[in-house]
């Protein structure tokens, strides 16, 4: 597995997984502009199979349907499924119409997937959304907007709860040894660095 990532409105990471044989990728997030998703794609040779989302936010959602129309197969947790139809995605925030689907598969707990030979993890770390998951593929932990390097991501947007989230970020600290924390936004961490300086949730 090859990593690669762009950056999208707002910041928003997108994370390509790559499949050098195959000439393929799974994304993690996709931001707002099939453009420049395709434009990546395109640059490293590779067909977007999957694309797994951390929760519906606009920032990191706005372009799954475009991309689902176009072949890529999305999914998302069943809580975060029902913001792509209501206005939890915050859409509205930035005066945008959000570009409803239906995602072709749910997200849950512990579940883990093995795409294009890569195996991904699911775990449920709500509190950002109800419905935020990140993933855990080899020793790379991808946060979306649950762990950030020395924060943790805001819970006053609707179904947010930081009770929830300080649980959530307890329990990606409780995996075992230390993995690379890839976030939502901004740089990339350690869970070694969180777990010892993080002052938004403490172990
Ligand atoms: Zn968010």
């Amino acid at each position: 597995m090859e990593l690669h990532k762009i950056v999208g409105f707002l910041d928003v990471n997108i994370y390509f997984l790559v499949n050098n044989e195959q000439k393929t990728a799974v994304i993690i997030d996709c931001g707002t502009d099939a453009k420049i998703v395709n434009k990546k794609a395109s640059e490293l040779g590779v067909k977007i199979s999957h694309l797994l989302l951390t929760h519906s936010h606009y920032d990191h959602s706005g372009c799954a349907g475009e991309l689902q129309r176009q072949g890529v197969k999305v999914y998302v947790s069943e809580n975060d499924a029902l913001k792509l139809n209501n206005s939890d995605n915050l859409a509205y925030c930035f005066n945008k119409e959000f570009d409803s689907f239906t995602p072709d598969g749910v997200l849950y707990d512990d579940q883990v997937l093995e795409l294009n030979e890569i195996s991904i993890k699911v775990k449920s770390t709500p509190g950002h959304t109800d419905g935020s998951v990140s993933f855990v593929v080899d020793n790379f932990i991808f946060s979306g907007d649950t762990l950030f390097y020395n924060s943790v991501g805001r819970t006053d947007f609707p179904t947010g709860d930081f009770n929830q989230l300080k649980n959530s970020v307890l329990n990606l600290y409780a995996l075992d040894g230390d993995f690379v924390v890839y976030a939502g936004h901004g740089r990339s961490t350690t869970l070694e660095n969180e777990r010892k300086y993080n002052s938004f949730v403490k172990l």
